[in-house]
Order: C-alpha cells, then sequence, then structure tokens
C-alpha cells in the first residue's frame, strides 16, 4: 500500500477528511485506491484517495488495521447493534463518516435495504458489502444506487442496481404508524427517517382532536403522527404531487384522513392568512434551502418568511416548529430566525425543545458535518 504525506489539522481531532491542498502529491493514484497516511513520519490512518475530488481522501480507520470484508462486517456489526433499540423496521444502519464508513450509506426498510454510494474507495468495496448484507440479514432484495451528483465528483459513471426483488411499495411501521415507501421513486432514499423520533416529540405536545398544519409534509410523516396518535385534524401541503400522493396512500394504510393540498407553502401560507386560518400547531420543515455556505443569505431570508407567516397562523398558546436540514444554517441562524418573526408578529414566544436529528443520523463530535437536522418547537402566545 502507498503512502502518502499529508499536512491538516483536523486530522489531529480525528476529522476524517483531506482536502487536495493538505497532500503532498496527487498524481499516480488510482480513484478509490487504498493508501496508508503520514504527517512526516508519524502515521495518522489508512484511507482511501481519489485525485479527482477536493476532499482527496477519506479515512477509514486512524489505527494501522487491515481493510477487509472482516473491517467492514465490524462496522456494520456495531451501528446494527447501535440500533437495536429504534422503534421501527426502518432505520439508517450505516450514516457514511458518523458510524466509521465514509462514502456508505445504508438505510434498512423491514426486508429490503438501500444502499448509496457516494464515493470510488466505496465502489471498490461495493461486492463485500453487499455479501455481507445478504449473508447477516438475508434481506428480500436490496436497490443500490451511486448517484450522478456524487459520481460526477468522483469521476466515476452513475449507476444503479437490484439484487433479489424490490416491490412497488414496502411497508413500514414506525412508533406504531405506517407508512408506504417506494424506494424507487421516492426523495432521499425513500422516507425521511431522521424526523421519526421528533414526529414523537411534537405529537406528544397536543391535545385530541387538535388543529394541525403539516408544511413541506413530504409522505406525511408529521402530520400522520398526529392524525394517527392525537385524533388530530390535519392538513398537509407539498408541492410534489408525488409525495402528496404518497401521503393519501399513507393516510389510507392507517385508517384516518386529513385536508391534502399541492401548493407552494411560500403561497399558501399567504392564503391561509387571508382566511385567518388558526392552528393549534404548525410545521414548518423545508428542503435544504442552503447546500452551500454561499447559499446561507438566501436560506434564511427564506426562514423568515415561512416563520412569520407560519407563525401568524397559531393559535394564542399553540405550537410552531421549524426545522433546518442544511449544515450551514444551524441551531443559532434558527432561533434568531423565530425571534425576529416573533418580534414581527408581537408575539412572546417559549422554546419547549431543541430537536436534532434521530441517533440512527448519528452525531459524531469529531465530525462537525455530521450534525444536520436541527428544529426549534416553541409555544407561541399574544403578548
Ligand atoms: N416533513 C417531512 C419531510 C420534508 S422534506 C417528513 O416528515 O417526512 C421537504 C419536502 O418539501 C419535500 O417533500 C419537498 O417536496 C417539499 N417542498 C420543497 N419545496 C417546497 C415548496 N416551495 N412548497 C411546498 N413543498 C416544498
Amino acid at each position: 500500500m502507498k503512502r502518502v504525506q499529508i499536512k491538516s489539522k483536523r486530522v489531529r481531532h480525528f476529522f476524517p477528511w483531506i482536502y487536495k491542498n493538505e497532500v503532498e502529491n496527487l498524481t499516480g493514484f488510482e480513484p478509490g485506491e487504498l493508501v496508508r497516511l503520514f504527517e512526516q513520519e508519524r502515521f495518522v490512518g489508512i484511507g482511501y484517495i481519489n485525485p479527482n475530488s477536493t476532499i482527496s481522501i477519506r479515512i477509514l480507520s486512524f489505527k494501522d488495521v487491515v481493510i477487509d470484508r472482516d473491517f467492514f462486517l465490524s462496522k456494520i456489526e456495531t451501528a446494527y447493534q447501535k440500533r437495536l433499540d429504534i422503534p421501527s423496521d426502518a432505520y439508517r444502519l450505516v450514516h457514511s463518516e458518523a458510524d466509521g464508513l465514509p462514502g456508505l450509506i445504508i438505510d434498512r426498510y423491514g426486508d429490503y435495504f438501500s444502499v448509496q454510494i457516494l464515493t470510488a474507495g466505496i465502489v471498490k468495496f461495493k461486492e463485500v458489502i453487499l455479501e455481507i448484507l445478504l449473508k447477516k440479514f438475508a434481506p428480500k432484495g436490496i436497490y443500490i444506487e451511486a448517484p450522478k451528483q456524487q459520481m460526477k465528483k468522483e469521476g466515476l459513471e452513475p449507476f444503479t442496481q437490484i439484487v433479489g426483488v424490490l416491490p412497488d411499495e414496502i411497508t413500514i411501521t414506525e412508533n406504531g404508524v405506517r407508512f408506504g415507501v417506494d424506494l424507487l421513486h421516492a426523495q432521499k432514499t425513500g422516507f425521511y427517517l431522521d424526523q421519526r423520533k421528533n414526529r414523537k416529540v411534537v405529537t406528544n405536545y397536543l391535545k385530541q382532536r387538535a388543529k394541525v398544519l403539516d408544511c413541506f409534509s413530504n409522505t406525511g410523516g408529521f402530520g400522520l403522527y398526529t392524525a394517527l396518535l392525537k385524533d388530530a385534524d390535519a392538513t398537509l401541503v407539498d408541492i410534489s404531487d408525488a409525495a402528496i400522493k404518497q401521503a393519501r396512500r399513507n393516510f389510507d394504510l392507517n385508517n384516518v384522513d386529513a385536508t391534502f393540498i399541492e401548493a407552494n407553502v411560500f403561497d399558501y401560507l399567504r392564503e391561509l392568512r387571508k382566511q385567518k386560518a388558526k392552528y393549534d400547531l404548525v410545521v414548518l420543515d423545508p428542503p435544504s434551502f442552503a447546500k452551500t455556505k454561499g447559499e446561507k443569505k438566501g436560506a434564511l431570508k427564506g426562514f423568515k418568511d415561512i416563520a412569520v407567516n407560519g407563525m401568524k397562523l397559531v393559535e394564542n398558546g399553540g405550537y410552531l416548529a421549524l426545522f433546518s436540514c442544511s449544515h450551514h444554517v444551524d441551531m443559532e441562524d434558527l432561533t434568531r430566525v423565530v425571534l425576529k418573526a416573533a418580534i414581527d408578529n408581537k408575539k412572546s414566544v417559549e422554546v419547549v425543545e431543541h430537536l436534532y436529528q434521530d441517533r440512527d443520523h448519528p452525531y459524531l463530535l469529531n465530525d462537525e458535518f455530521s450534525l444536520y437536522l436541527k428544529g426549534l418547537l416553541c409555544q407561541v402566545f399574544d403578548l
């Protein structure tokens, strides 16, 4: 295995990425090749290199170990043990760097798996990973995807593969709530698993038969919890026709009903204001408005807009939940946005919960990027 000289302060904190400018010489390597890393004479770790990528090396181990089938098996086994008490048959089994396997995401949906391969280094271990999953879990089907956007950064062709069979829809049950998941056509890797805990926490605050507005509902997550567990009168809003269709099917699956609106939340909140509509809970769970640092300013404008208009629809003493799934918009930013909305609306706002991604998407302190989902649950009062 080749030796590579690097210079990185962050690696001393066991941060797993080495950027292009931190590598002494990037020539003569095959994308995905395993390398041993040194800072002068000191061994730093083992990782895989890709000269095509700005993140040129991702570290697999900070110890001098052999990277083979047993290495992957042990990481997957550890990740699995950590998730045994998750109250769902669907969870993220491996969350890339945060589970010590950079470039690999494995989601489990009952008897089916969805695998995302994000780097050349992981492409090389694809067969090993599949063999481990087949042997350990005996799944009925595995969907594998190396997405276009990531493969472009790696200088590779994107691909998909299906092992076994995949039904059109898989039914999962989290916290007693059933959802249909269409692995091949859904957003993300099928379902927003990271909001599982927050859907429960937010629902727990509601009284029976509460009126709920679930904005950016996707396939019904928050709204369906409130309808099933609190008999809520829920309205769901999403811009995606496919998401709203799946949301209807999910409500049917649980024998409950709601109002489904296919609309742009920015416009629809204004519409509801005109109608003087009021809710006991307004959930705002938008997509990532800031994929890069440069987009942060625009993102905050978007957040302010929905926070101001969303807050106007909250009953006195009702709740507002606001989330950001972008690493670049942090808890402090969200807090400031809600305060500005409170001032604009002349409201007093009490923060009742700070919310984060569920445990199957671990937040590794050594890797700041592993914390991405943040939320505030607030109770809103007239002055
Ligand atoms: N709360 C959901 C996840 C939300 S993901 C859950 O618990 O599962 C973000 C959603 O916002 C996506 O479904 C996407 O279709 C939708 N979306 C994006 N832009 C939108 C807009 N301007 N108006 C309404 N929905 C939008």
